[in-house]
Parts: structure tokens; sequence; C-alpha cells
């Protein structure tokens, strides 16, 4: 079940189809998740910006899944961002993350910001085996990858826009158009090439900044396009209390006592969302239930 109280224009992922060209489409525009994603953070305007696009990358590959599960999207480097992350699911709900190694400074851009490395997409279903995508990260943006992952993988053409602002109000934004999979004999990428040579009219502001229809409407105005209810999209951690107790409960009692003894209290941090769950003595105590190994109590 999506919960979908925090109803948010910005925050949504559109499907289309052209159904005279076998080609779908999807749009999604995040502004407040995105804002979550980074707040707290400090990341230098660009690494933020990389890390929108890569949460607008995760969002289109996620909406492209026919079964429920969980895709995490990285990029691993040998740059001053050793890695960027994204992970997210079937109901569109996402969270992500950047590690930088050395301040990069004036730095813009994949190749300058993560040097060397690859582009892992692991896909997790909720009932089926994990698979795992790489590619080098030798192109000049993540649309650029994904759609050489898309077309050494998956054979199918597919074309990527991918836009992230971090000055306020925060926003990234992305468009995929793919062709559908037919068989051999209807394969004609004309219709697809087309659609294609229109988007690229598609400037950033356009594509962060005004509502979709109107984005749609102006790009495809010409064609045919059948376009679906739209999802909503949220910032989700998934971190509590609960989940770091339990974390503490497999890591078992005497390295809990020994941290206790070292510190003074035990500190679980999440990456993520920057929250701290911080346990005492007298809060890790309980998590063991009665039975001490300090004799009666
Ligand atoms: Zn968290």
């Amino acid at each position: 079940m999506t919960d979908s109280t925090e109803h948010n224009l910005a925050d949504q992922l559109h499907r289309f189809l052209f159904d005279a060209d076998n080609v779908r489409g999807e749009l999604v525009q995040l502004g407040p998740s995105f804002s979550a994603m980074i707040a707290n953070h400090d990341y230098p305007p660009a690494v933020a910006e990389l890390l929108g696009e890569l949460l607008a990358a995760t969002s289109l590959f996620t909406a492209l899944l026919k079964f429920e599960g969980e895709v995490t999207v990285q990029l691993q480097g040998d740059g001053p961002v050793r890695l960027m992350v994204v992970n997210g699911d079937h109901r569109q709900q996402f969270r992500g993350v950047a590690r930088i190694s050395n301040p990069p400074g004036e730095l813009t851009g994949l190749r300058a910001l993560l040097g060397t490395g690859y582009l892992v997409i692991t896909v997790s279903p909720t009932d089926g085996e994990r698979y795992q995508g790489v590619v080098a990260l030798d192109e000049e943006s993540i649309a650029a990858c994904l759609e050489r992952y898309f077309s050494q993988s998956e054979q199918l053409p597919t074309s990527i826009w991918l836009f992230a602002r971090a000055s306020a109000p925060a926003r990234a934004a992305g468009l995929l158009l793919q062709r559908m999979p037919v068989s051999a004999s209807e394969q004609d990428d004309r219709g697809l090439e087309h659609l294609v040579l229109l988007t690229t009219t598609l400037k950033a502001e356009e594509l962060l900044d005004l509502p979709a229809i109107t984005v749609l409407h102006r790009l495809y105005h010409q064609e045919q396009i059948n376009l679906f209810s739209p999802q909503p999209l949220t910032f989700v951690c998934g971190c509590s209390r609960k989940k770091s107790a339990n974390a503490l409960i497999s890591l078992g009692r005497d390295d809990c006592e020994a941290l206790l003894a070292e510190r003074g209290e035990i500190c679980i941090h999440c990456e993520y969302c920057n929250s701290n769950y911080r346990f005492t003595d007298a809060d890790i105590e309980p998590l063991f239930g009665s039975g001490t190994r300090h004799g009666p109590h």
C-alpha cells in the first residue's frame, strides 16, 4: 500500500505510450523528495545535482520493472566522490547518499566527480533471483551510461534525459523513451528516432519547472499519446530506532557491552538521512531480556 498523504505534484512519475510507434515513455519530476534527500548533508552543489540525476534515473529504471522489488543504482569510482547510491522500490520510495573522499572544489559532472569506475544496477525482485548489470563510467553522463546499459543488456533502444538543480527550490527530473520489445519482423525504430528528435529540444528548466502535462504537450502535441495516471514518489529512509535495536541484538550482548564500556554509549548513524540512534546501558540491557550474565540483579 502506498502512503500518499503527502500528495505533491512535483514528486510524481508519469508513464505514457505512443501506441503507433511501439514506444513507451516515462517522465519523473522530484521536488520535496529530492530536497529531503540532500538536506543536512552539505553536499557541494555539483555533487547534489549528480545525486539528483541518479535519483531521477533510478525512478525511471524502477518504473520499467514488471514485478515488485527493489533497485539499487550505484556509481563507484576513484574520483573525489567514491560512491553514490540510490535505492528504490516499485512503490517509488527512494533513499540515496553520496560519499565524498576529497573536496571536489570546482569539479562538475560525472567524469570529473567519479573518475574511473562503474555504474552498477542491482535488481532484487521480492520473489525471485537478484541480478546485476554493470557498465563502465566512460560516458559523459549518467544518462549516457544508462543508455548503453539498455542497448547492451536488454537490446532495447532507449534515450534518457536527466536534469537536476541543487539551489532552492531543489529539483530533479528525468525523461525516458524506449522501444517496446517486439518481434524482429516488427522492429522499426523510425518512430522512436522521430520522438527522440522532438525530445532533444527539451531544456533543463522546462523539465525541472513546468508541469509534466505542459512538457508533454510542448514536446508531443502532434503525436498520439496515451497517458496513464501518475504515481507519487517519496523519500523514505526506512531506518528506525527499532531496526537499530535489532542490529544491536544481532551484534550480540558481548560486543554491545564491550562498546558501551569503551564509549559510554552506542550511537548508530544512518548515512541516508543523518539520523543518530543512541543507546546507553539502560537501553541495551532490556534488549537482551532478563537473562543477565552478571549474577542476580
Ligand atoms: Zn535513515
